[in-house]
């Protein structure tokens, strides 16, 4: 009987956010936990499952996932005391098991620490020594550091953007695992980093520019001696050293095609790096454009996206809405535990002055209005198509003229409507709906709107990357460089 070993520890945040994200920020599960929250839903380990159990005579072990949604950089603390969890239970088995499948996501770092899944692949390694093969998933956005690529044996990750592939990665991850476990490959990687950090919709893997690489990674992927072949953008705003974009293809021993693929994937890419950026309206312009249009229209605030680490207290918009005395009806969602406090102290249909957003990020300033009280809750809710939790906490609808605003305690990820649908909203009811998104999946917004501004606002994740001021990554890197320049390398790993 073969044993695998199934874990994660999956975040990824914002080094331009001020607030640092706390250990009870994550959902933890433990043990059999992980296998049920994650059997026949559509998330890494769900597919992995899946795709393990098909496998005769294979037990899966399920050992602790801690699931972070996107935030500020972890308290190191915290990323301790989650690795000191992780590891506990690898412990016990580290003599009895033949693989280990762990998901990750790649852009996580801490106070302290710039590559945390470098760290704790390492100290994974440590326990399961040099024999025991792990194969790892990551998210598009995620940083593959060169101590993440000496600790496992495979690599695969998403090849969709807006996300929707994580069961199918898994999917992936585990037949990678197989190969290994069973037929008996041996992956040797080849990858090529790229001086460019890169934002906009031409990373819409099915439309933009950027599907050319996923489409042949894809396609090489089919090639019986590739293992994987994936191409990571990395999280522009997870500001570490080793932040790049990168190809990586793993094969069968086959160092030639696993380098000339990775080289092609990225010699492609490089010439695409200028439309490869935000291309925006400014927050001025968009709000006097919207006043003058029937509707439906998206505001997409991508500078305080929680879904890439931004921490949610954005009221830049709405600001210039009510600069503009925005004539239509508006719903739109902030972080501001503050106002929830006094919101929750009050009862529905109470009309009361709050200062709304602008809390934690000092780049907003608090907006007073008078608000009426509309509904109170506190329950957590999973996303429309992501098999995450989310967990906004005390929460409250406040009312004030045409605005409609869902105040919260903790960010939540908006890559869809689930925060609206939550409280009893549905945006299709406004005319204007603001969206802390870079891009969501089309049907939730695009294919029914008049127009999605992409507004360039404010914020600790703004597409406007040269706005945000990095100062730990790798330079020079486009567009932080204008002149960056490109000599592919070739990089070999192997076990
Ligand atoms: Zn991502």
């Amino acid at each position: 009987m073969k044993k695998i070993l199934i874990m994660g520890c999956t975040q990824e945040i914002s080094s331009f956010n001020p607030a640092p994200c706390r250990y009870d920020f994550f959902e933890i599960y433990r043990a059999d936990e992980v296998r049920k929250f994650n059997t026949g839903r559509n998330s890494y380990i769900g597919g992995a499952i899946e795709e393990l159990n098909k496998i005769p005579n294979l037990e899966c072990i399920y050992t602790y996932h801690a699931e972070g949604s996107a935030s500020g950089p972890l308290e190191h603390s915290a990323f301790l005391k989650i690795v000191e969890e992780f590891l506990e239970p690898i412990k016990k088995y580290s003599d009895n098991v033949d693989g280990a499948y762990i998901s990750l996501h790649g852009a996580m770092g801490t106070t302290e620490e710039l590559d945390p899944e470098g760290y704790l692949l390492e100290e994974v390694r440590k326990i399961l020594g040099n024999k025991i093969p792990i194969v790892i998933s990551l998210d598009l956005h995620g940083i593959l550091t060169s101590k993440m690529l000496e600790n496992v044996n495979g690599v695969v990750s998403l090849h969709t953007y807006p996300h929707v592939d994580f069961s199918d990665t898994g999917r992936r991850a585990a037949k990678m695992l197989k190969k290994i476990i069973i037929d008996g490959v041996t992956p040797v990687a080849a990858r090529v980093k790229i001086p460019a950090i890169v934002r906009g919709n031409e990373l819409i893997t099915e439309t933009g520019l950027f599907g050319e690489q996923i489409r042949y990674a894809k396609n090489i992927s089919s090639d019986k001696e590739v293992l994987s072949a994936g191409f990571l953008i990395s999280n522009p705003f997870t500001d570490v050293p080793e932040l790049c974009s990168q190809s990586y293809v793993f094969t069968d021993g086959d160092r030639n095609l696993a380098s000339t693929s990775a080289l092609r994937m990225a010699t492609d890419f490089w010439p695409n790096r200028s439309k490869l950026q935000g291309n925006f309206v400014s927050l001025t312009k968009s709000v006097s454009l919207g006043s003058t249009m029937k509707g439906p229209i998206a505001f997409t605030d991508a500078a305080d996206a929680p879904s890439s680490g931004a921490p949610g207290d954005s009221n830049a918009i709405l600001v210039e809405m009510v600069k503009q005395s925005y004539p239509h009806s508006v719903l739109g969602s902030v972080v501001d535990p503050k106002a929830v406090e006094i919101a929750n102290e009050n009862e529905i249909g109470n009309q009361v002055k709050i200062s709304v957003g602008g809390l934690l990020d000092s780049r907003h300033s608090p907006l007073e209005l008078d608000w009426e009280i509309i509904s109170h809750s506190n329950s957590p809710f999973i996303l429309e198509r992501w098999a995450f939790k989310q967990d906004p906490g005390p929460s409250a609808v406040l009312k004030s003229g045409s605005i409609t605003l869902v105040v919260m305690t903790n960010p939540v990820i908006q890559v869809d409507r689930s925060v609206y649908f939550a409280n009893g909203l549905d945006p299709r009811d406004f005319h204007s709906t603001i969206v802390k998104s870079p891009h969501c999946e089309p049907e939730f917004f695009d294919d029914w709107v008049e127009e999605n501004f992409n507004v360039d606002a404010p914020g600790s994740t703004s597409a406007n990357l040269p706005t945000l001021g990095h100062v730990n990554c790798q330079r020079p890197m486009y567009p932080l460089d204008l002149d960056a320049d490109f000599n592919p390398v070739v990089e070999f790993f192997s076990r």
